[in-house]
């Protein structure tokens, strides 16, 4: 088995040009990321404009449409900040995405509000419990520690006060180490704010808040197209990519998603300029996935909506974070399918490309999902290094450095035609 994928790699690895290009992937990714696409999320049409653009980069290279001119159309609801998020302690301005924070389901919020710092004796001490939380609180908010507010003795009362049965107006949390934002179909009860370490002072009396919530019904649309194969073109191989990421909160902050995804973008309309040019055995269907950041809701509709019989497609390689691979790849679903990871491990060795190549059991996690779920050999692949830049305002094209992207490139190109040829 071993011997034979060795051969057919060689072979590749003589006749194969090398056509990655990593200036093409920068221009995309800082296309991806500029601030006319507002985080390619659900504010100011960032999602839409991200999808128009790869459906120009598609019909470019003169890919075969799926779905109606390259779209696939779906809708689901969305919570949103197109207008204020203002956050005020003390006569202090918190620079939202810096200093601060909401929780992607935040409700509108508007007004001042007195605060509670919630300490242990507040939870610990009946007369203190007593004074603090039987009387109304719906003008205050509580803010907890977030290094310290999970440990108490009475834990079961501090749980309930960190779910706010005690009906305050709402949660600070401060003292993050780190703002990691999301995206939430669906509103929270109360508002929820994150703060950044040692911004909120010990005794900090009143919050100014002005946040402007909404839901809506998104109308958005996966984006499809394909080169068909010389050999085999009622099989597919599936290289998948989502291009959404978290949009805008409030009137100034993006989120630009530069590893997560304008990169796994970038390099799968990279490896459509490579079939392009080196016409696959198989057929080869692209897909810029939308929704994935609110619950990969763009796979499970393809998946459950396929524009091509999913009984066909022998391989799906869905990259997400693909900018870095100083210390490797990771394969999600590698240890499901063995072989797969075997033959991913073999092209790494014979090109030499990564330093590390790893697998990983089933995770929901990204676009694979929903594929292997449906009997479909599905892997993610991620890359690994050092940059801790994740779902925050610090992921920008100018952060990233690509460092291993020509050796991924061609790690996953060669893993690819080795998958294609051993179905001959
Ligand atoms: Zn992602």
């Amino acid at each position: 088995m071993k011997a034979s994928i060795v051969s057919i790699l060689l072979g590749f690895g003589m006749f194969v040009a090398q056509a990655q290009n990593i200036s093409y992937a920068k221009q995309v990714i800082a296309k991806l990321c500029s601030q006319d696409f507002a985080g390619r999320g659900y504010v100011n049409e960032g999602d839409k404009k991200a999808a128009n653009f790869i459906r120009e980069e598609f019909t470019q290279l003169k890919l075969a449409p799926l779905g109606e001119r390259y779209f696939q159309y779906f809708g689901f609801p969305v919570v949103s900040y197109p207008q204020r998020v203002f956050f005020n302690a003390d006569g202090n301005d918190l620079i939202p995405g810096e200093d601060f924070i909401i929780n992607p389901g935040c409700p509108t919020v508007s007004g001042t509000f007195k605060v509670i710092r919630l300490d242990s004796a507040m939870v610990d001490n009946n007369n203190e419990y007593n004074k603090w939380f039987k009387k109304n609180l719906k003008s205050y908010f509580l803010i907890v520690d977030a290094l310290k507010g999970k440990k108490f003795v009475n834990q079961e009362r501090a749980d309930a006060i960190l779910k706010n049965q005690v009906n305050a107006k709402g949660l600070i949390f401060d003292n993050q180490e780190r703002l990691v934002w999301s995206v939430a179909m669906d509103f929270e009860p109360f508002p929820i704010i994150y703060v950044k370490k040692e911004l909120l002072g010990r005794l900090i009396l009143k919050v100014k808040l002005n946040i402007d919530a909404t839901r809506t019904v998104h109308g958005t649309q996966n984006v499809l197209g394909f080169i068909k194969g010389s050999v085999q073109p009622d099989s597919f191989i599936v290289v998948s990519a989502h291009y959404d990421h978290l949009g805008m909160m409030g009137l100034e902050t993006i989120f630009p998603g530069a590893n997560d995804n304008a990169s796994g973008i970038a390099m799968m309309l990279d490896l459509a300029k490579h079939y392009k040019e080196n016409p696959p055995l198989m057929s080869v269907v692209f897909i810029g996935f939308a929704a994935e950041e609110v619950g990969l809701i763009g796979s499970l509709f393809f998946t459950e909506n396929p524009l091509i019989p999913l009984k066909k497609i022998s391989l799906v390689v869905n990259l997400d974070l693909m900018a870095t691979g100083d210390k490797g790849l990771t394969a999600v679903n590698g240890t499901v399918y063995p072989e797969l990871f075997n033959l991913l491990q073999n092209c790494n060795a014979i090109g030499n490309y990564l330093p590390e190549v790893s697998a990983r059991g089933k995770a929901m996690n990204s676009d694979h999902y929903h594929f292997s779920e449906k009997g479909i050999p599905a892997l993610f692949f991620y890359l690994r290094g050092e940059y801790h830049q994740y779902h925050d305002v610090g992921d920008t094209h100018k952060a990233i450095t690509l460092s291993k992207y020509n050796e991924a490139f061609g790690l996953i190109r060669d893993f690819v035609n080795a998958r294609m040829k051993l179905y001959n």
